[in-house]
C-alpha cells in the first residue's frame, strides 16, 4: 500500500474508494451506473440533499446560509466572490498570505479597487502578517485560511467590521469553524471533501443582490440557489463521492474527532522536523499548517536522496511545491496517523545513514 502525502487531489478513505467503485457498476441497486443516471432523477436528488445536509450538520451552517455544489474550482470563486459581493464602483480588502491569495487579489482587481491590507511576500510567505487594520469602507475582507503551498494556516478568525470572505480550500472540514462569522466561504473539494470537480460555496443569503452590476447567470450565486445547485448539470460523480466521504467523517465522530487527530498527526511530524538535525521547517512556528507540513534539508544536496528513500518505503508525493522546494507532507483528514509514523521512521533512518 502507498502512503499518499499529495496536496490535492489527495487521499480519501479506502472504504470510500471501494463504495465509489461499486456505484460505478451498480448505483443503489438501480442496475445503473452512477455515471449514467440523470442528475434530475429522484435518486440523485437524494444524493444532493444528503450532501448538503451533511455539510450543514458537520459545520453547523446556520439556516440563512445557502450551501452550493458547483463546478469551476476555487479559482472560479476568485472571480465569483467579487462579482457577487462587490458593489459597482466599490472596494474590497484582501490579506496576501501566499500564491493562492495573490491570485485571488489579481482576479478581484478586474471588478473594482482592492486594498491589500498586509502581505507576507517579502518573507516568502513563511509568516502570516498579523498587524493590519481592515478598512470599514470596503464591501468585504478576503483571506485564505490555509496556504497549501507555503504550509501556513490562519487559525483565529479575523475580527472584521465588514463581511468576511474565506478561501478554505485546503483546511475546510479539518477543524471547527464558526460559519456565522463569515459572509462567504468557498473551497475546491479535492482535499478534505472529495474528488476534484466539485466546489463548495457557503453564503449568507442576506449579502446577495446588492451589487448593482449585471452578473452573468452562471456566475450568479442566486441562480444556483434558486435551482438548488442544478442550474447546470452538477458534477454528479464528484458529489456522490463527496457524500460518501462526508458520511465517513460523520461516522468517525465529525469535525471534533478529526480535529483531534489532525492535531496529533501534525504535532508528531513537526516534533521530528524540529528534533532531526538534517531537517528544518521554514514556516513561523505559530503559523504552522496542520494540513500541509513544509520542510527542507539543512543540506539541500541530500534532498533527492531522501526522496528516493521515501519512495522506496512507499511514501509518495512528498516533493515540495516548486516555489518552496524541499518537501511537503499533506496530512489531510483521510491520511492515517500510521503514515505519519512511517514518515518519521524514514526521517530517522536517513539520519542514521548520515551519522
Ligand atoms: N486556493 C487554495 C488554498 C488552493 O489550495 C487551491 C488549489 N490547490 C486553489 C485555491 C485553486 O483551486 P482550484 O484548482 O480548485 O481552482
Amino acid at each position: 500500500m502507498k502512503h499518499n502525502f499529495g496536496a490535492g487531489p489527495c487521499i480519501l478513505p479506502q472504504e470510500v474508494f471501494k463504495q465509489a467503485s461499486e456505484a460505478v457498476i451498480n448505483f443503489n441497486d438501480t442496475g445503473l451506473s452512477i455515471l449514467e443516471i440523470s442528475h434530475r432523477s429522484k435518486e440523485f436528488e437524494a444524493v444532493v440533499a444528503e450532501t448538503e445536509s451533511l455539510i450543514r450538520d458537520l459545520l453547523s451552517v446556520p439556516q440563512n446560509y445557502s450551501i452550493l455544489l458547483l463546478q469551476g474550482g476555487a479559482r472560479q470563486q476568485f472571480a465569483m466572490a467579487p462579482m457577487n459581493l462587490l458593489k459597482e464602483g466599490g472596494k474590497s480588502a484582501y490579506l496576501d498570505t501566499g500564491s493562492w491569495a495573490s491570485y485571488a487579489i489579481k482576479e478581484a482587481k478586474n471588478f473594482g479597487s482592492v486594498e491589500v491590507v498586509a502581505s507576507g511576500k517579502e518573507n516568502n510567505y513563511t509568516i502570516i502578517p498579523k498587524d493590519y487594520t481592515i478598512p470599514t469602507d470596503v464591501d468585504y475582507f478576503h483571506y485564505t485560511s490555509n496556504n497549501t503551498i507555503f504550509g501556513t494556516e490562519l487559525f483565529d478568525i479575523p475580527n472584521s467590521p465588514v463581511p468576511l470572505v474565506c478561501d478554505m480550500s485546503s483546511d475546510i472540514m479539518s477543524r471547527k469553524i464558526d460559519v456565522s462569522k463569515f459572509g462567504l466561504i468557498y473551497a475546491g473539494a479535492q482535499k478534505n471533501i472529495g474528488p476534484a470537480g466539485l466546489t463548495i460555496v457557503i453564503v449568507n443569503n442576506d449579502l446577495l443582490g446588492k451589487t448593482g452590476r449585471t452578473i452573468p447567470s452562471v456566475f450568479d450565486y442566486q441562480s444556483h440557489i434558486n435551482a438548488k445547485s442544478m442550474f447546470n448539470t452538477p458534477p454528479v460523480f464528484s458529489i456522490y463521492v463527496a457524500m460518501l466521504n462526508l458520511r465517513w467523517l460523520r461516522l468517525k465522530g465529525g469535525i471534533e474527532e478529526i480535529e483531534r487527530e489532525n492535531i496529533v498527526k501534525s504535532r508528531t511530524l513537526y516534533e521530528e522536523i524540529d528534533r532531526n538535525p538534517l531537517f528544518r521547517g521554514p514556516s513561523a512556528v505559530e503559523d504552522r499548517s496542520r494540513m500541509n507540513v513544509t520542510f527542507v534539508m539543512e543540506n539541500p544536496e541530500l534532498e533527492s536522496e531522501f526522496l528516493a528513500l521515501a519512495q522506496k518505503r512507499d511514501l509518495v508525493a512528498l516533493k515540495g511545491h516548486r516555489s518552496v522546494g524541499g518537501f511537503r507532507a499533506s496530512l489531510y483528514n483521510a491520511l492515517p496517523i500510521s503514515s505519519v509514523h512511517l514518515l518519521v521512521d524514514v526521517m530517522q533512518e536517513f539520519e542514521e545513514n548520515h551519522k
